[in-house]
């Protein structure tokens, strides 16, 4: 049982504005803290070699499935170097994917925004701590998990109920499909396709 069931019935998502979801082009997933929980497995392998293990949320790829249905692309931007977000990248077959352990990220959303001719008011990102917090601050829809720093939850125009890593990325996607007014088709696409 996850600590979300644990605790009982989660309070309900809260909405995203509709217009700020409407002019969303890009959107921006941070990934430690928030397409995980943060947590790092580390370990050494018989040859010598780091093995590093990550758990990524079964409901959150399908969100991030969800988005790129809808027609919107989802890039992950990451201040940490690993293997794991690679091949979370790849089997999400993310539009951008971006690892950076500098945590550069207002230079690399700025070069994807101006190879895709976006501009910054059409991003949405969800993060959850102080690496996010200058792109936070210039995208048009700043988002947090539920734990996120409050430095991150300040900047926010929207605040999840879900953990990082337990639903948040899920959460949001939902959030921002509804607000759009594109989740019950997207929905019923997903099932029509798959009702034989
Ligand atoms: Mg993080």
């Amino acid at each position: 049982m996850t600590d979300d069931l644990q605790r009982g019935p989660q309070p309900p998502s809260p909405e995203i504005p509709k217009e700020k979801a409407l002019q969303v082009r890009l959107v921006v997933l941070d990934v430690d803290g928030v397409l995980t929980d943060g947590g790092v497995y580390i370990g050494a392998l018989p040859d010598g070699g780091v093995l590093e293990l990550k758990r990524f949320d079964i409901q959150d790829g399908f969100g991030v499935k969800l988005l790129q249905w809808a027609g919107i692309p989802v890039a992950l931007v990451s201040g940490r170097v690993s293997p794991a977000t690679e091949i979370r990248g790849r089997e999400l077959e993310v539009e951008e994917l971006h690892q950076d352990g500098g945590a550069q990220k207002v230079r690399a959303i700025e070069e994807i925004l101006e190879r895709r001719g976006l501009r910054w008011d059409q991003v949405a990102m969800l993060g959850d701590d102080l690496p996010d917090l200058a792109a936070l601050r210039r995208v048009g829809l700043p988002a947090a998990v539920a734990n996120a720093t409050e430095e991150v939850r300040r900047v926010a125009c929207w605040v999840g109920t879900r953990r990082g890593g337990h639903g948040a990325v899920r959460e949001f996607c939902e959030a921002l499909l509804k607000a759009r007014g594109e989740w019950d088709s997207q929905v019923e696409a997903y099932v029509r396709a798959r009702s034989g």
